[in-house]
């Protein structure tokens, strides 16, 4: 688990390297023939994230406030400035559900990961490429799922190794929460589906285990159990305390959670106040047991 802190970053690069970070550039000037000098200052943040590249293209829009950058290999373009209007998207819809996003910046990344689909970073999102050259949702979904890790993950922190299922399976409903605040319900809808589906065929392959479980003890099913039935929790959550109650709930989660490291009794906590309401039987259903939960 990382703490929140505040950064002040110098590093010399190669001129023809262009920095991409998770803070502000303050300043930058050549040193020696062939060397640049660059410092970077952030406000709180979780991690510091700094990654070199070359030969990128980049489009950029500012939202309420916040710079948000695109940036995409030159044969992406029609892609990468579509990655663009997905984030701004992402970040109005996020903004409104969550409540403010606080940094100047939020940049893309088109890049090589392999085995994932995108990882987050403070203020840096990283996307996989191959979302870029290949039609369908892959890469708008990827975007939603990565922007919504700024509120959960680097904002309010968790032990991502420990309860991966707090940041990551709100993250996974975060797609639904996109759709909806786009104006695309039926979209939101399938990927509830696509949730079910998912979660479903490994609870009957007898795959099932309780959201409180560590990646160690989920060999084989890691991705049903954290991503999906994390997703569907959040649906059962708002499912059984209402929607007026879903929308306090996220927001107080947020205001108490930034900048902090909460554990899952921290979000119980958080859903109650919301409620005024016991979720004791729904929270060991879903996160501390393996109840034959029934599907939202
Ligand atoms: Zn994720």
């Amino acid at each position: 688990m990382s703490s929140t802190a505040l950064y002040d970053v110098t590093i010399d690069a190669p001129m023809g390297w262009s920095l991409i970070s998770s803070g502000a550039r303050v300043s930058a000037a050549p040193v020696v023939a062939g060397v640049r000098r660059e410092r970077f200052v952030s406000g709180p943040q979780r991690e510091f994230y700094l990654g070199a590249t070359q030969g990128l293209d980049q489009a950029s829009a500012t939202v309420d406030g916040t710079r948000v950058v695109s940036h995409y290999q030159a044969d992406d373009a029609e892609a990468g400035r579509r990655a663009l209007r997905v984030a701004e998207q992402a970040l109005r819809a996020f903004s409104a559900r969550y409540g403010p996003y606080p940094l100047a910046e939020l940049e893309l990344v088109e890049g090589a990961m392999t085995n994932f689909l995108g990882m987050e970073y403070p203020g840096v999102v990283l996307i996989e490429q191959k979302l870029y050259k290949s039609a369908g949702r892959g890469l708008e979904t990827t975007v939603a799922h990565e922007i919504a890790h700024q509120w959960w993950y680097s904002l309010v922190g968790n032990d991502a190794q420990g309860e991966p299922w707090l940041d990551e399976g709100l993250a996974s409903y975060s797609q639904a929460l996109y759709y909806e605040g786009v104006g695309a319900p039926e979209l939101a809808a399938a990927e509830l589906n696509n949730f079910r589906t998912f979660f479903s065929e490994s609870r009957q392959r007898g795959r099932d285990a309780p959201l409180a479980t560590p990646p160690s003890g989920l060999r084989g099913n890691y991705v049903p159990v954290i991503y999906a039935k994390g997703a569907l929790f959040f649906h059962s959550l708002r499912g059984q305390i209402g929607e007026a109650a879903f929308s306090r709930f996220l927001k107080g989660y947020y205001a108490d959670g930034r900048y902090r490291e909460v554990a899952g009794p921290d979000l119980l906590r958080a859903a109650e106040a919301a409620c005024g309401c016991q979720l004791d039987q729904l929270y060991a259903d879903w996160v501390l047991t393996t109840a034959p939960v029934s599907l939202p």
